[in-house]
Protein backbone atom coordinates (compact mmCIF):
# COMPACT_ATOMS: atom_id res chain seq x y z
CA UNK A 1 0.00 0.00 0.00
CA UNK A 2 1.14 3.80 -0.52
CA UNK A 3 1.91 5.37 2.53
CA UNK A 4 2.81 9.30 2.62
CA UNK A 5 5.72 11.31 4.17
CA UNK A 6 6.25 14.97 4.99
CA UNK A 7 8.50 16.56 2.46
CA UNK A 8 10.14 17.49 5.71
CA UNK A 9 10.33 14.45 7.25
CA UNK A 10 8.85 14.72 10.55
CA UNK A 11 5.53 13.49 10.50
CA UNK A 12 4.58 10.17 10.67
CA UNK A 13 3.69 8.07 7.12
CA UNK A 14 -0.01 8.13 6.80
CA UNK A 15 -2.41 6.28 4.25
CA UNK A 16 -3.86 8.27 1.25
CA UNK A 17 -7.40 9.52 2.88
CA UNK A 18 -5.54 10.94 6.01
CA UNK A 19 -3.10 12.61 3.52
CA UNK A 20 -6.01 13.99 1.58
CA UNK A 21 -8.18 15.42 4.22
CA UNK A 22 -5.01 16.86 6.41
CA UNK A 23 -3.59 18.69 3.10
CA UNK A 24 -0.82 20.19 4.72
CA UNK A 25 1.37 17.67 7.29
CA UNK A 26 1.73 18.43 10.85
CA UNK A 27 5.53 19.40 10.59
CA UNK A 28 4.30 22.05 7.60
CA UNK A 29 5.50 19.75 5.29
CA UNK A 30 3.86 18.13 2.15
CA UNK A 31 2.61 14.89 1.72
CA UNK A 32 4.36 12.84 -0.86
CA UNK A 33 3.96 8.65 -1.75
CA UNK A 34 6.77 7.04 0.57
CA UNK A 35 7.22 5.00 -2.49
CA UNK A 36 6.56 5.90 -6.20
CA UNK A 37 4.14 3.52 -7.60
CA UNK A 38 4.51 2.63 -11.25
CA UNK A 39 3.25 1.42 -14.58
CA UNK A 40 4.54 -1.42 -16.88
CA UNK A 41 5.30 0.54 -20.93
CA UNK A 42 2.31 -2.78 -21.43
CA UNK A 43 -0.14 -1.06 -18.96
CA UNK A 44 0.52 2.54 -19.96
CA UNK A 45 -0.09 1.64 -23.98
CA UNK A 46 -3.18 -0.18 -22.99
CA UNK A 47 -4.60 2.87 -21.81
CA UNK A 48 -4.69 3.58 -25.58
CA UNK A 49 -8.93 4.18 -26.52
CA UNK A 50 -9.91 3.98 -22.55
CA UNK A 51 -12.36 5.98 -21.41
CA UNK A 52 -10.88 9.05 -19.19
CA UNK A 53 -12.54 8.04 -16.22
CA UNK A 54 -10.97 4.34 -16.24
CA UNK A 55 -7.56 5.57 -16.57
CA UNK A 56 -8.32 7.99 -14.16
CA UNK A 57 -9.32 5.07 -11.78
CA UNK A 58 -6.34 3.15 -13.05
CA UNK A 59 -3.72 6.15 -11.95
CA UNK A 60 -5.82 6.84 -8.94
CA UNK A 61 -6.07 3.19 -7.42
CA UNK A 62 -2.36 3.00 -7.64
CA UNK A 63 -2.29 6.13 -4.93
CA UNK A 64 -5.47 5.33 -3.11
CA UNK A 65 -3.86 1.99 -2.24
CA UNK A 66 -6.79 -0.36 0.36
CA UNK A 67 -8.24 3.12 1.14
CA UNK A 68 -11.04 3.23 -1.42
CA UNK A 69 -11.93 0.06 -3.22
CA UNK A 70 -11.47 -0.06 -7.15
CA UNK A 71 -14.99 -0.38 -7.98
CA UNK A 72 -15.82 2.94 -6.17
CA UNK A 73 -12.97 4.73 -7.06
CA UNK A 74 -14.15 3.71 -10.95
CA UNK A 75 -17.59 5.30 -9.75
CA UNK A 76 -16.21 8.15 -8.26
CA UNK A 77 -14.15 9.18 -11.80
CA UNK A 78 -17.14 8.41 -13.60
CA UNK A 79 -19.59 10.63 -11.66
CA UNK A 80 -16.62 13.20 -11.64
CA UNK A 81 -15.78 13.35 -15.21
CA UNK A 82 -19.56 13.07 -16.74
CA UNK A 83 -19.81 16.54 -15.13
CA UNK A 84 -17.19 17.73 -18.54
CA UNK A 85 -19.23 18.80 -21.55
CA UNK A 86 -16.38 16.69 -23.77
CA UNK A 87 -17.00 13.17 -24.28
CA UNK A 88 -13.24 12.80 -23.93
CA UNK A 89 -12.86 15.19 -20.91
CA UNK A 90 -9.84 16.83 -21.67
CA UNK A 91 -9.32 16.24 -25.51
CA UNK A 92 -6.43 17.49 -27.48
CA UNK A 93 -6.27 19.70 -30.72
CA UNK A 94 -3.48 20.46 -33.07
CA UNK A 95 -2.45 23.97 -33.02
CA UNK A 96 0.80 23.84 -35.19
CA UNK A 97 3.38 21.62 -36.61
CA UNK A 98 4.14 18.76 -33.69
CA UNK A 99 2.17 21.39 -31.37
CA UNK A 100 -1.22 20.56 -30.10
CA UNK A 101 -3.55 22.16 -27.05
CA UNK A 102 -4.52 19.91 -24.37
CA UNK A 103 -7.82 21.28 -23.27
CA UNK A 104 -8.69 20.78 -19.72
CA UNK A 105 -11.51 23.65 -19.98
CA UNK A 106 -14.45 21.64 -20.34
CA UNK A 107 -15.45 21.17 -16.73
CA UNK A 108 -18.44 22.89 -15.01
CA UNK A 109 -16.15 26.23 -14.20
CA UNK A 110 -14.20 26.59 -17.56
CA UNK A 111 -10.81 25.68 -16.36
CA UNK A 112 -8.40 22.84 -15.59
CA UNK A 113 -9.19 23.01 -11.85
CA UNK A 114 -11.96 21.68 -12.39
CA UNK A 115 -10.78 18.27 -12.94
CA UNK A 116 -8.81 17.75 -9.94
CA UNK A 117 -11.52 19.46 -7.70
CA UNK A 118 -14.64 17.25 -8.87
CA UNK A 119 -12.93 13.80 -7.55
CA UNK A 120 -11.69 15.62 -4.64
CA UNK A 121 -15.40 16.90 -3.73
CA UNK A 122 -16.68 13.06 -3.94
CA UNK A 123 -13.53 11.56 -2.45
CA UNK A 124 -13.97 14.32 0.33
CA UNK A 125 -17.49 12.74 1.04
CA UNK A 126 -16.45 9.22 0.64
CA UNK A 127 -13.84 9.49 3.53
CA UNK A 128 -16.40 11.93 5.66
CA UNK A 129 -18.84 9.96 5.39
CA UNK A 130 -17.06 6.62 6.59
CA UNK A 131 -16.35 8.65 9.21
CA UNK A 132 -18.94 9.93 10.31
CA UNK A 133 -17.08 13.46 10.36
CA UNK A 134 -18.15 16.80 9.16
CA UNK A 135 -15.58 19.42 8.62
CA UNK A 136 -15.12 23.06 7.23
CA UNK A 137 -13.39 24.01 4.26
CA UNK A 138 -12.08 27.82 3.66
CA UNK A 139 -10.51 28.35 0.65
CA UNK A 140 -9.05 31.56 -0.48
CA UNK A 141 -8.88 32.15 -4.37
CA UNK A 142 -7.12 34.71 -6.68
CA UNK A 143 -10.07 33.59 -9.01
CA UNK A 144 -10.74 29.74 -10.49
CA UNK A 145 -9.88 27.96 -7.00
CA UNK A 146 -12.50 29.05 -5.43
CA UNK A 147 -15.28 28.71 -8.55
CA UNK A 148 -14.34 25.31 -8.80
CA UNK A 149 -13.97 24.40 -5.10
CA UNK A 150 -17.78 25.55 -4.75
CA UNK A 151 -19.04 23.65 -7.55
CA UNK A 152 -17.51 20.22 -6.11
CA UNK A 153 -18.19 20.82 -2.44
CA UNK A 154 -22.04 22.41 -3.06
CA UNK A 155 -24.78 19.99 -1.47
CA UNK A 156 -22.27 17.73 -0.58
CA UNK A 157 -22.73 15.96 2.84
CA UNK A 158 -21.12 16.41 5.73
CA UNK A 159 -19.03 19.77 4.89
CA UNK A 160 -19.37 23.44 5.15
CA UNK A 161 -17.52 25.59 2.35
CA UNK A 162 -16.27 29.01 2.84
CA UNK A 163 -14.62 31.03 0.04
CA UNK A 164 -12.68 33.76 0.44
CA UNK A 165 -11.62 36.29 -2.60
CA UNK A 166 -10.69 39.81 -2.30
CA UNK A 167 -13.12 42.34 -3.22
CA UNK A 168 -12.97 43.72 -6.82
CA UNK A 169 -9.73 41.93 -7.52
CA UNK A 170 -11.47 39.15 -9.69
CA UNK A 171 -13.35 38.82 -12.54
CA UNK A 172 -16.92 38.85 -12.86
CA UNK A 173 -17.24 35.68 -14.37
CA UNK A 174 -14.73 33.86 -11.73
CA UNK A 175 -17.03 35.87 -9.21
CA UNK A 176 -20.29 33.92 -10.30
CA UNK A 177 -18.82 30.61 -10.30
CA UNK A 178 -18.97 30.83 -6.74
CA UNK A 179 -21.63 33.35 -5.89
CA UNK A 180 -24.13 32.14 -7.90
CA UNK A 181 -24.52 28.66 -5.82
CA UNK A 182 -27.43 28.55 -4.05
CA UNK A 183 -26.62 25.70 -1.62
CA UNK A 184 -27.23 25.92 2.36
CA UNK A 185 -23.39 24.47 3.10
CA UNK A 186 -21.76 27.48 0.85
CA UNK A 187 -20.91 30.62 1.97
CA UNK A 188 -18.57 33.16 -0.71
CA UNK A 189 -17.13 36.62 1.27
CA UNK A 190 -15.97 39.56 -0.74
CA UNK A 191 -12.60 40.35 1.57
CA UNK A 192 -12.05 44.31 1.78
CA UNK A 193 -8.35 43.59 1.21
CA UNK A 194 -5.84 41.73 -1.31
CA UNK A 195 -5.52 38.11 -2.17
CA UNK A 196 -2.57 38.05 0.12
CA UNK A 197 -5.08 39.14 3.01
CA UNK A 198 -7.55 36.29 2.32
CA UNK A 199 -4.70 33.81 2.34
CA UNK A 200 -3.19 35.28 5.73
CA UNK A 201 -6.62 34.83 6.82
CA UNK A 202 -6.77 31.26 6.18
CA UNK A 203 -3.05 30.74 7.38
CA UNK A 204 -4.13 32.70 10.77
CA UNK A 205 -7.39 30.29 10.73
CA UNK A 206 -5.29 27.24 10.37
CA UNK A 207 -2.59 28.45 13.10
CA UNK A 208 -5.47 28.96 15.68
CA UNK A 209 -5.34 25.74 17.26
CA UNK A 210 -9.12 26.27 19.29
CA UNK A 211 -10.75 27.49 15.79
CA UNK A 212 -9.28 24.75 13.70
CA UNK A 213 -10.16 22.07 15.92
CA UNK A 214 -14.08 23.61 16.83
CA UNK A 215 -14.63 23.67 13.18
CA UNK A 216 -12.69 20.57 11.68
CA UNK A 217 -11.13 22.96 9.48
CA UNK A 218 -9.37 21.62 6.09
CA UNK A 219 -7.54 22.70 2.70
CA UNK A 220 -8.03 22.63 -0.41
CA UNK A 221 -5.17 24.23 -2.13
CA UNK A 222 -3.02 22.85 -4.93
CA UNK A 223 -0.55 21.40 -2.41
CA UNK A 224 -3.45 19.00 -1.91
CA UNK A 225 -1.95 15.75 -3.00
CA UNK A 226 -5.26 14.20 -4.40
CA UNK A 227 -5.63 17.15 -6.83
CA UNK A 228 -1.54 16.76 -7.78
CA UNK A 229 -2.44 12.86 -8.29
CA UNK A 230 -6.05 14.01 -10.30
CA UNK A 231 -3.88 15.65 -12.83
CA UNK A 232 -1.09 13.89 -13.42
CA UNK A 233 -4.46 11.70 -15.01
CA UNK A 234 -4.28 13.87 -18.08
CA UNK A 235 -0.76 13.55 -19.08
CA UNK A 236 -1.09 10.01 -19.19
CA UNK A 237 -4.56 10.02 -21.70
CA UNK A 238 -2.85 12.81 -23.65
CA UNK A 239 0.55 11.06 -24.25
CA UNK A 240 -1.08 7.85 -25.03
CA UNK A 241 -3.07 9.84 -27.79
CA UNK A 242 0.02 11.01 -29.49
CA UNK A 243 1.79 7.72 -29.44
CA UNK A 244 3.37 7.48 -25.86
CA UNK A 245 4.90 4.66 -24.64
CA UNK A 246 6.17 3.92 -28.39
CA UNK A 247 7.96 7.79 -28.20
CA UNK A 248 8.25 10.48 -25.87
CA UNK A 249 5.99 13.60 -25.44
CA UNK A 250 7.14 17.31 -24.44
CA UNK A 251 4.54 18.97 -22.26
CA UNK A 252 4.13 22.81 -21.67
CA UNK A 253 2.71 23.63 -18.40
CA UNK A 254 1.04 27.68 -18.03
CA UNK A 255 2.45 27.50 -14.22
CA UNK A 256 1.84 29.47 -10.93
CA UNK A 257 1.69 27.39 -7.27
CA UNK A 258 3.50 24.73 -9.70
CA UNK A 259 1.07 21.89 -8.91
CA UNK A 260 -0.11 21.01 -12.40
CA UNK A 261 3.90 20.81 -13.79
CA UNK A 262 4.49 18.76 -10.88
CA UNK A 263 1.76 16.41 -12.02
CA UNK A 264 3.73 16.06 -15.09
CA UNK A 265 6.60 15.01 -13.05
CA UNK A 266 4.18 12.80 -11.23
CA UNK A 267 3.43 11.01 -14.27
CA UNK A 268 7.03 10.54 -15.22
CA UNK A 269 8.01 9.06 -12.24
CA UNK A 270 5.32 6.37 -12.84
CA UNK A 271 6.42 5.33 -15.87
CA UNK A 272 5.34 7.88 -18.61
CA UNK A 273 7.94 8.86 -20.94
CA UNK A 274 8.23 12.19 -20.64
CA UNK A 275 10.94 14.21 -22.66
CA UNK A 276 10.61 17.72 -20.56
CA UNK A 277 8.12 19.53 -19.49
CA UNK A 278 8.56 23.72 -19.86
CA UNK A 279 7.12 25.40 -16.79
CA UNK A 280 5.81 28.65 -18.68
CA UNK A 281 5.16 31.23 -16.14
CA UNK A 282 3.74 35.16 -16.59
CA UNK A 283 6.00 37.82 -15.31
CA UNK A 284 5.39 36.39 -12.20
CA UNK A 285 8.78 34.28 -13.05
CA UNK A 286 9.48 32.59 -9.74
CA UNK A 287 9.81 29.49 -11.23
CA UNK A 288 11.23 30.26 -14.48
CA UNK A 289 14.08 31.41 -13.00
CA UNK A 290 14.63 29.03 -10.49
CA UNK A 291 15.62 26.35 -13.37
CA UNK A 292 17.24 29.26 -15.32
CA UNK A 293 19.41 30.57 -12.42
CA UNK A 294 19.13 28.01 -9.88
CA UNK A 295 18.13 30.73 -7.12
CA UNK A 296 14.32 30.52 -6.22
CA UNK A 297 13.60 34.23 -4.88
CA UNK A 298 10.22 35.54 -4.30
CA UNK A 299 9.80 38.79 -6.00
CA UNK A 300 6.45 41.49 -5.65
CA UNK A 301 3.36 40.39 -7.33
CA UNK A 302 2.86 41.98 -10.41
CA UNK A 303 -0.90 42.07 -12.14
CA UNK A 304 -1.06 40.48 -15.45
CA UNK A 305 -3.53 39.38 -17.77
CA UNK A 306 -3.06 35.66 -16.38
CA UNK A 307 -4.00 36.12 -12.86
CA UNK A 308 -4.55 33.01 -11.25
CA UNK A 309 -0.21 32.80 -12.24
CA UNK A 310 -0.10 35.85 -10.19
CA UNK A 311 1.96 34.31 -7.79
CA UNK A 312 5.41 34.72 -5.62
CA UNK A 313 5.48 31.53 -3.81
CA UNK A 314 5.29 28.36 -5.84
CA UNK A 315 4.43 25.81 -2.89
CA UNK A 316 4.43 22.68 -5.12
CA UNK A 317 8.14 23.77 -5.51
CA UNK A 318 9.13 22.16 -2.60
CA UNK A 319 7.86 18.95 -3.64
CA UNK A 320 10.32 18.63 -6.72
CA UNK A 321 13.55 20.29 -4.09
CA UNK A 322 12.96 16.98 -1.97
CA UNK A 323 13.07 14.51 -4.78
CA UNK A 324 15.84 16.16 -6.24
CA UNK A 325 18.14 16.27 -3.05
CA UNK A 326 17.34 12.45 -2.77
CA UNK A 327 14.42 13.01 -0.69
CA UNK A 328 16.07 14.69 2.74
CA UNK A 329 13.74 15.74 4.44
CA UNK A 330 16.01 17.18 6.94
CA UNK A 331 17.87 19.56 4.76
CA UNK A 332 13.75 20.28 3.05
CA UNK A 333 12.95 21.56 6.26
CA UNK A 334 15.25 23.38 6.85
CA UNK A 335 15.59 25.43 3.49
CA UNK A 336 12.40 26.01 3.31
CA UNK A 337 12.11 27.33 7.04
CA UNK A 338 14.84 29.49 5.82
CA UNK A 339 12.84 30.62 2.54
CA UNK A 340 9.70 31.53 4.95
CA UNK A 341 12.10 34.21 6.48
CA UNK A 342 14.66 35.47 3.66
CA UNK A 343 12.35 34.71 1.00
CA UNK A 344 15.04 32.93 -1.09
CA UNK A 345 16.88 29.42 -1.83
CA UNK A 346 19.93 28.39 -3.43
CA UNK A 347 19.22 25.17 -5.35
CA UNK A 348 22.32 22.66 -4.72
CA UNK A 349 23.99 22.16 -8.14
CA UNK A 350 23.88 18.55 -8.13
CA UNK A 351 20.01 19.15 -7.67
CA UNK A 352 19.69 21.78 -10.62
CA UNK A 353 21.57 19.78 -12.80
CA UNK A 354 18.67 17.15 -12.44
CA UNK A 355 15.70 19.61 -12.34
CA UNK A 356 17.41 20.68 -15.65
CA UNK A 357 16.94 16.94 -17.31
CA UNK A 358 13.26 17.03 -16.81
CA UNK A 359 12.19 20.95 -16.66
CA UNK A 360 12.80 24.46 -18.06
CA UNK A 361 11.41 27.37 -17.25
CA UNK A 362 10.43 30.10 -19.48
CA UNK A 363 8.50 34.07 -18.35
CA UNK A 364 6.77 35.35 -20.77
CA UNK A 365 5.45 39.01 -20.72
CA UNK A 366 2.49 40.84 -21.42
CA UNK A 367 2.93 41.91 -25.07
CA UNK A 368 4.30 38.28 -25.94
CA UNK A 369 1.06 36.82 -24.08
CA UNK A 370 -1.75 39.73 -25.97
CA UNK A 371 0.90 38.84 -29.37
CA UNK A 372 0.37 34.88 -28.99
CA UNK A 373 -3.99 35.22 -28.63
CA UNK A 374 -3.52 37.13 -31.55
CA UNK A 375 -1.11 34.68 -33.77
CA UNK A 376 -3.05 31.73 -32.95
CA UNK A 377 -7.05 32.60 -33.32
CA UNK A 378 -4.76 34.13 -37.40
CA UNK A 379 -3.18 30.75 -37.83
CA UNK A 380 -5.77 28.10 -36.83
CA UNK A 381 -9.30 29.79 -36.29
CA UNK A 382 -9.43 29.09 -32.63
CA UNK A 383 -9.42 31.63 -29.08
CA UNK A 384 -7.21 30.82 -26.61
CA UNK A 385 -6.94 32.25 -23.16
CA UNK A 386 -4.30 34.34 -21.42
CA UNK A 387 -2.94 31.91 -19.21
CA UNK A 388 -2.78 29.12 -22.55
CA UNK A 389 -1.46 31.76 -24.06
CA UNK A 390 1.69 31.99 -21.73
CA UNK A 391 2.52 27.89 -22.41
CA UNK A 392 1.51 28.61 -26.14
CA UNK A 393 4.58 31.27 -26.12
CA UNK A 394 6.74 29.68 -24.04
CA UNK A 395 6.48 26.71 -26.35
CA UNK A 396 6.83 27.93 -29.49
CA UNK A 397 10.43 29.61 -27.82
CA UNK A 398 11.57 25.90 -26.95
CA UNK A 399 13.89 23.55 -28.28
CA UNK A 400 13.72 19.92 -28.00
CA UNK A 401 16.90 17.95 -29.11
CA UNK A 402 14.59 15.86 -31.03
CA UNK A 403 12.04 18.09 -33.44
CA UNK A 404 10.10 15.01 -33.76
CA UNK A 405 8.68 14.92 -29.98
CA UNK A 406 5.21 16.29 -30.04
CA UNK A 407 5.04 19.68 -27.84
CA UNK A 408 1.40 19.43 -26.09
CA UNK A 409 0.53 22.68 -24.28
CA UNK A 410 -1.73 22.67 -21.23
CA UNK A 411 -4.64 24.55 -21.93
CA UNK A 412 -5.39 25.62 -18.41
CA UNK A 413 -9.17 28.13 -19.29
CA UNK A 414 -11.62 28.63 -21.62
CA UNK A 415 -11.31 32.19 -23.29
CA UNK A 416 -14.75 33.21 -22.14
CA UNK A 417 -13.55 32.84 -18.44
CA UNK A 418 -10.85 36.20 -19.31
CA UNK A 419 -13.09 37.76 -22.02
CA UNK A 420 -12.02 41.21 -21.78
CA UNK A 421 -8.30 40.43 -22.01
CA UNK A 422 -8.88 38.11 -24.87
CA UNK A 423 -11.35 40.90 -26.51
CA UNK A 424 -8.48 43.43 -25.98
CA UNK A 425 -5.96 40.99 -27.56
CA UNK A 426 -8.03 39.63 -30.26
CA UNK A 427 -10.75 42.51 -31.17
CA UNK A 428 -13.21 38.91 -30.62
CA UNK A 429 -15.29 38.26 -27.77
CA UNK A 430 -15.13 34.78 -26.67
CA UNK A 431 -18.23 32.80 -26.44
CA UNK A 432 -19.47 30.86 -23.46
CA UNK A 433 -20.19 27.43 -23.37
CA UNK A 434 -23.51 25.68 -23.32
CA UNK A 435 -24.41 25.62 -19.67
CA UNK A 436 -22.92 28.46 -18.34
CA UNK A 437 -25.09 31.49 -20.85
CA UNK A 438 -27.07 32.58 -18.18
CA UNK A 439 -24.50 32.94 -15.25
CA UNK A 440 -24.71 36.35 -15.58
CA UNK A 441 -28.71 36.31 -14.83
CA UNK A 442 -28.36 34.72 -12.14
CA UNK A 443 -28.92 35.51 -8.95
CA UNK A 444 -25.76 36.55 -6.57
CA UNK A 445 -25.74 35.80 -2.60
CA UNK A 446 -22.16 35.96 -1.05
CA UNK A 447 -21.28 38.61 2.26
CA UNK A 448 -18.27 41.69 2.46
CA UNK A 449 -16.43 41.43 5.63
CA UNK A 450 -13.21 43.88 6.32
CA UNK A 451 -9.75 41.78 5.93
CA UNK A 452 -9.59 40.43 9.58
CA UNK A 453 -9.18 36.89 10.59
CA UNK A 454 -11.02 37.19 14.09
CA UNK A 455 -14.15 38.65 12.54
CA UNK A 456 -13.68 35.72 9.76
CA UNK A 457 -13.30 33.40 12.26
CA UNK A 458 -16.60 34.25 13.89
CA UNK A 459 -18.22 34.48 10.71
CA UNK A 460 -17.17 30.69 9.99
CA UNK A 461 -17.72 29.23 13.77
CA UNK A 462 -21.59 30.80 13.19
CA UNK A 463 -21.67 29.13 10.30
CA UNK A 464 -21.05 25.54 11.12
CA UNK A 465 -22.87 26.18 14.23
CA UNK A 466 -19.61 26.04 16.53
C1 LIG B 1 -4.44 27.71 -11.23
C2 LIG B 1 -4.22 28.01 -12.65
C3 LIG B 1 -2.95 27.90 -13.25
C4 LIG B 1 -1.69 27.56 -12.46
O1 LIG B 1 -1.67 26.24 -12.01
P1 LIG B 1 -0.65 25.81 -10.84
O2 LIG B 1 -0.99 24.41 -10.54
O3 LIG B 1 -0.92 26.73 -9.69
O4 LIG B 1 0.72 25.98 -11.36
C5 LIG B 1 -2.84 28.16 -14.61
N1 LIG B 1 -3.90 28.51 -15.35
C6 LIG B 1 -5.14 28.63 -14.81
C7 LIG B 1 -6.26 29.05 -15.68
C8 LIG B 1 -5.34 28.38 -13.45
O5 LIG B 1 -6.57 28.50 -12.92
Amino acid sequence: MTRYISTRGASPPIGFLDAVLAGLAPDGGLYSPEVWPTFTLAEIAAFAGQPYAKVAAAVLGKFAGPDIDSAVLLDMCEEAYSTFSHKAVTPISQIGDNLFLLELFHGPTLAFKDVAMQLLGRLYEHALSAQNRTLTIICATSGDTGGAAVEAFRGRANMHIVALFPEGRISEVQRRFMTTATDANVRCLSIQGSFDDCQNIVKASFCDEAFRTAVDLSGVNSINWARIAAQAVYYFTAAVALGAPGRSIAFATPTGNFGDAFAGFVARQMGLPIARIVAATNSNDIVARAFQDGLYARGNVAFTQSPAMDIQIASNFERLYFEMIRRDGVETARTFKAFAETGAVNVPPAALARMREIFSGMSVDEPQTARTILSVLNETGELIDPHTAVGVAAASRTILPDPTTPLVVLSTAHPAKFPEAVLAASGQIPHAPRGTADLAARPERFDRLPADAETVKAYVRAFAGV
